[in-house]
């Protein structure tokens, strides 16, 4: 019989987390086989930004630079009013921020974050990379897991890592807490080529129009080849599941007398793909005898602080760092990663909620946004989001 030790760590869900979280344990030296329930390993989705601290985490998992490579270097972050079109603040995020910070600041496609995880993957013998398996149910038996498939087949492994997103299978067994928290928000995203944007409107920057209870985000991609447009108001629809086709009538009723600088934009999209945006409680238990969770199995989160595949890689970094102290004994190595992380990732979760009201507000408190947030000076700026740019 094999030793509980040779067998691999198997990991459900091949997304950003699921990946990352490979690629990170076969550094370490450790088998991993990844049972992803698509057809394919491709990343959907549209743009994502990558704060300072994650590139911390790609520098310490070696992919720091395949990253940077695609992705697009904006010198600022601004805030604009969307009825009066007004800037109501402007960070720097070239220079000033990488001295700050020791770290660039990017935003790339979600789909090339993936390939440079799954091309390294593919280039170490330790990873396994399965389609087409969906784990229906698991089994710990002490010194190892059993996984159940939807196909019938049973996988024994030396642990399992629940990597497989906000609709977490894993986490309805070791947390189950419920459905996640439908925050009544939607998100509907798309990319254009640079060449349909008109050059007026065109900014190298990312900029974010604040309008009430909406808001409207763009910024290059792909080293400036692509554009990224992500609109997002409030609405109590609730779909479980991503990236469905939306209807383009249901924004227009939201972003109705807001600047033509957004209306141009928006009018420029012809297929929109909708996000019913949802997240879950802080939890500080994740880990359960040989199995655990990472990335939005753990702790999803709103998109407003623009972390939770950040959050997922830096997971990932601490998990194979735990695991390699105790090889041994990983119902501990689990609990010391958990330690290690669930503060940072719930103050994530707790603070994305709050910008989220920020970006929305409307009447007397998004006067007064706009007034504490024009009087900060970059620095201000900075320290205000040390806590997160600043470590990992
Ligand atoms: C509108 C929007 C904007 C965002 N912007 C940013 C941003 O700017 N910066 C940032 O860092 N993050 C951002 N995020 C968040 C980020 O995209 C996610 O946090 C991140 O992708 C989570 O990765 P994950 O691997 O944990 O989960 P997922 O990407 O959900 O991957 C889970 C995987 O598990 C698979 N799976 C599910 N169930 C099973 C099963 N039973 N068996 C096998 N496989 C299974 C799924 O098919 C999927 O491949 C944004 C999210 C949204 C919605």
């Amino acid at each position: 019989m094999a030793r509980t030790d040779d067998l691999p760590f198997l990991i459900s869900g091949g997304g950003i987390g699921g990946l990352a979280a490979a690629h990170a344990l076969a550094r370490k030296g450790f088998p991993v086989r990844v049972l992803e329930q698509s057809a394919e390993l491709r990343e959907v989705g549209a743009g994502i930004q990558l704060g300072p601290n994650i590139f911390r985490a790609l520098g310490k998992l070696g992919l720091k630079d395949p990253v940077l490579a695609d992705a697009w270097e904006p010198k600022a972050q601004e805030m604009r009013d969307a009825l009066t079109g007004k800037s109501v603040t402007r960070i720097p995020l070239g220079k000033d921020s990488f001295q700050r910070f020791g770290e660039p600041y990017a935003v790339t496609h979600r789909h090339d974050l993936h390939a440079v995880f799954l091309s390294a993957c593919k280039s170490n013998n330790l990873v396994t990379l399965e389609t087409q398996q969906r784990l229906i149910d698991f089994e710990d038996t002490g010194d190892g897991v059993v996984v159940r498939l939807e196909n019938g087949d049973g996988i024994k492994g030396r642990a399992l890592i629940g990597c497989d997103g906000m609709w977490s299978r894993v986490r309805e067994r070791i947390v189950g807490d419920g459905a996640p928290r439908v925050s009544g928000h939607i998100a509907y995203r798309a990319v254009l080529r640079r060449e349909q944007v008109p050059d007026d409107l065109w900014q190298p920057d990312i900029v974010l129009w604040a309008g009430p209870r909406t808001h409207f985000v763009h910024y290059p991609l792909r080293r400036g080849e692509l554009y990224n447009l992500v609109a997002v108001f409030h609405s109590d629809r609730y779909e479980e599941g991503w990236n469905t086709e939306a209807d383009a009538s249901l924004l227009w009723q939201h972003f109705n007398g807001q600047r033509p600088e957004v209306l141009r934009l928006l009018e420029k999209i012809e297929t929109w793909r909708m996000w019913v945006l949802c997240d879950r409680e802080p939890i500080k238990d994740w880990s359960k005898g040989n199995v655990t969770l990472l990335g939005d199995a753990a702790h999803p989160m709103l998109q407003y602080l623009a972390q939770g595949a950040c959050m997922a890689t830096e997971d990932a970094y601490w998990l194979a760092e735990k695991v390699a102290e105790t090889p041994g004994d990983l119902p501990a190595a689990f609990r010391a990663y958990q330690e290690q992380r669930y503060l940072r990732t719930g103050r994530v979760q707790l603070m994305a909620r709050v910008y989220g009201e920020f970006y929305h507000a409307r009447g007397v408190t998004a006067e007064l946004r706009d007034q504490m947030l024009s009087a900060r000076t970059p620095q201000d700026a900075y320290d205000g989001i040390e806590w997160l740019y600043g470590s990992m």
